[in-house]
């Protein structure tokens, strides 16, 4: 390029010589014209300068590595049912997604606090927002509620989270962005079978790839469905004939029933209620893992929020804390449960539990959160990993993150001290056990 402009170095020269205005104007003109087409028409430029050499891109290892499992897995979905038609359209043209890439790899720095989820999933404007809602699909979401047993406030509340009632539901490429987690890293197993997923709902349902966006985990539409649970469990909601979550917030909403009612959602019943620990409550009892009826609880002197007498009932009901022993309580029961099966988070069924609650005009949650606490940074995840076991306590992998092993394993800790063993993570736990290490010398 540089030659290019070279040979056209007397214009630059006339440009400077040139007094009269009108006459410069005419050399900016023409300059800007040679300029653009350099710009625009790089072979017209070569044609006229044959040493000027444009290298062609490298191609990136990566990317080859990438379209190389595109093509193999080709072999994988034929094998399945997809047609070559099918394959083609929806994997023709995608690319390793870097932002996705990024998502899949990136563990925070700081993981959100409970009771900084809950403000934000069961925010003032969730709640007035999904009243709206629920009047204006009044009668449809009636029909649905009758149907399949699962009351319209849990459903409007599923519709809230997922997608902010159908205004934040992704915007992927769903197979890019399946493809991408297919690809490599931690969720390699699951994309894989919800690419397949995918394909076969695109063949099944006569989807354009083009409609099927997802977020950057390929759950789609109103109520954030992955491709495997469209094909277990979607259904017709509005009776126009097709089943489109992202469309319809019908046919999202019967969705969402029909699953919850496959999942074992008990007609009629709750979901749980904020309760009251006595004083000498066992708090190492408190795991939604672990059963008791509500007569055992009750002759355990756990009571309500108001104060009330627990029903004695042969029902079966775990003590949730989400906070710990220092925040809320809550007693909850099989259908917080069949929550847990939408998505496999504690945090994630108490959101949606407490905004339908809220939708119902119920009270806010009692209890002061014990907002003081605060999180861990990623190092003092790995840290306090690290000091349980060199106390002698199994955490698991010391990968930082807080999961189920490292909270049984505090709990322990926590026991076998003397403290209310509610397997809650602290700066004053890891603080303690950093100085008993100190103090022992390990
Ligand atoms: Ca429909």
């Amino acid at each position: 390029m540089r030659h290019f402009f070279q040979s056209f170095g007397g214009f630059f020269e006339h440009l400077r010589r040139a007094r009269k205005p009108l006459m410069r104007a005419f050399v900016l003109l023409l300059l800007a014209f040679v300029a653009a087409c350099a710009t625009t028409e790089p072979s017209a430029a070569r044609h006229r300068s044959k040493r000027v050499e444009v290298p062609a891109p490298k191609p990136n290892p990566a990317d080859i590595a990438f379209a190389n499992f595109v093509h193999d897995f080709r072999t994988t979905a034929l094998n399945v049912g997809i047609t070559p038609d099918t394959y083609d359209r929806a994997m023709s043209g995608i690319s390793r997604n870097a932002r996705v890439q990024q998502l899949n790899e990136d563990q925070p720095e700081f993981t959100h606090p409970v009771w900084d989820y809950l403000d934000g999933a069961v925010s003032p404007w969730r709640v007035s927002k999904g009243q709206e809602m629920m009047a204006s699909t009044g009668t449809t979401l009636a029909n649905i509620e009758q149907h399949y047993g699962v009351p319209k406030e849990v459903l409007v509340a599923i519709w809230g989270i997922e997608s902010a009632y159908g205004t934040a539901m992704g915007g992927f490429n769903m197979f890019e962005a399946l493809a991408t987690l297919a690809y490599d890293g931690p969720r390699q197993d699951y994309a894989r079978k919800e690419l397949l997923a995918a394909l076969k709902m695109m063949q099944q349902e006569k989807f354009s790839p083009s409609q099927m966006t997802a977020s950057w985990a390929g759950a789609f539409g109103n109520t954030q469905f992955v491709p495997s649970s469209f094909l277990d469990h979607a259904v017709d909601g509005d009776g126009d004939g097709k089943r489109d979550l992202w469309n319809s917030p019908a046919d999202a909403l019967a969705s969402s029933a029909k699953l919850l009612s496959e999942a074992g959602w008990k007609r009629g019943a709750g979901w749980g209620t904020e309760i009251k620990l006595p004083d000498n409550f066992a708090y190492e009892t408190a795991d939604v893992d672990l059963q008791k009826t509500l007569s055992e609880w009750h002759k355990l002197g756990v009571k309500t929020i108001f104060g009330a007498e627990l029903p004695d009932s042969a029902d079966l009901g775990s003590i949730y804390l989400p906070a710990g022993a220092h925040g809320p309580a809550f007693l909850v029961l099989d259908n917080f449960r069949v929550v847990l099966k939408y998505n496999n988070a504690a945090s994630y069924a108490l959101a949606v539990c407490y905004l339908a609650n809220r939708l119902r005009g119920n009270a806010e949650i009692a209890t002061a959160w014990p907002r003081y606490e605060q999180p861990l940074s990623k190092d003092q995840r790995f840290q306090f990993q690290n000091d349980l076991k060199k106390l002698g306590y199994d955490p698991g992998a010391i990968d930082g993150v807080i999961g189920h092993g490292v909270r049984a394993a505090a709990r322990k800790y926590q026991k076998d001290h003397a403290l209310a063993a509610d397997g809650f993570v602290t700066q004053d736990l890891l603080a303690r056990m950093d100085a008993e290490i100190r103090a022992k010398g390990l």
